[in-house]
């Protein structure tokens, strides 16, 4: 008797658990119909587009189970889906638009660091091009001095050798005019260098400074807060784009089915919106709570939504 009013007890307690931490359908009972409840407009989407969204989260389970009757639309349904504008999206939408100016900031600094490369492999081509005609000019330099000297010194140069010291002459002027050219070019590359070196190191300082700001600020886990399931109601509180809102459909619509949260961190079921791929599938683990969760017999589909209510089916 006294074990019969224990276990009494014991299942009165996680009724009532169930009852006021997360009222979930008690059992998987397929379809699960859904509609959408309250819409705020502030989240800056048509009802028609969080419509194609919720028709993805669908798919995601359907196609990944290879069945088409798991949900389904119905204006009276029991499930709502209900869109919710508060801080949270509030915050995550200027957590994009930080994300999004680093993304820019980071695409300049690849260019500049890609324009940088570029002058520094040119000015090391043309520098080794100065270095070998400058050293060969003044090698040449010193051979024409050095004959002009020889002549000199016997009086002068017959006129057809004099000629050819003459023309010898011009070329190696106009070879040294053309060094010198080719030095101011090298000086010039210099200051372009130093100067994108400067603006880089300025960017990538402010760049750093930023991401630094921005981890400590947003970047802790993606918890799935985005969203909960609180028995025949799904929340969305936040998401930044098509495809998140999809995985955070998703990820409520499997609790709508009394699944839990499953290990694996591919998972749609895992807690965290984490290392899941996108287009989003099911992975094993997802499927198993599915088939615990829905394809059972009776009392494996109620042991399962025990297990899915101990595992904390909060969010
Ligand atoms: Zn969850």
């Amino acid at each position: 008797m006294r074990a019969l009013l224990s276990l009494v007890i014991g299942f009165g307690v996680i009724a009532l658990g169930n009852y006021w931490f997360n009222p979930y359908l008690p059992i998987c009972r397929l379809p699960v119909a859904y509609s959408i409840g309250n819409f705020d407009e502030a989240f800056n989407i048509s009802r028609e587009e969080a419509l194609l969204a919720l028709e993805d989260a669908e798919a995601v389970w359907e196609e990944s189970l290879g069945r088409d009757d798991i949900f389904v639309y119905k204006d009276d349904s029991l499930v709502h889906i209900n869109f919710i504008y508060d801080e949270r999206q509030q915050e995550a939408a200027e957590a994009e638009s930080i994300r999004r100016d680093l993304s820019i900031r980071g695409d300049a600094n690849e260019v500049l660091v890609e324009l940088h490369g570029r002058l520094v492999s040119e000015y090391d081509t043309y520098n080794i091009e100065y270095k070998s005609r400058l050293s060969q000019y003044e090698s040449e330099q010193d051979e024409y001095n050095a004959e002009v000297e020889r002549y000199n010194q016997q009086g002068g140069a017959p006129p057809d050798v004099y000629e050819k010291l003459e023309s010898e002459r011009e070329r190696l002027d106009s070879e040294r005019r053309s060094i010198n050219e080719l030095a101011e070019k090298l000086t010039d590359l210099a200051a372009q260098i130093n100067e994108i070196g400067d603006k880089g190191n300025e960017l990538v300082g402010e760049y750093n400074l930023r991401v630094n700001q921005f981890n400590d600020t947003f970047a802790q886990g993606h918890e799935y807060t985005q969203g909960d399931y609180r028995g025949r109601e799904i929340n969305v509180y936040s998401f930044v784009s098509h495809e998140e809102l999809v995985m955070v459909l998703a990820h409520e619509l499997g609790h709508s089915l009394a699944i839990g949260h499953v290990e694996n961190p591919q998972s749609m079921m895992y807690y965290l919106m984490d290392e899941q791929p996108y287009p989003a599938t099911l992975t094993d683990e997802d499927k198993e709570a599915f088939a615990l969760a829905c394809e059972g017999n009776f009392g494996l589909r109620l042991l399962g939504s025990f297990q899915a209510v101990y595992n904390g089916l909060i969010n």
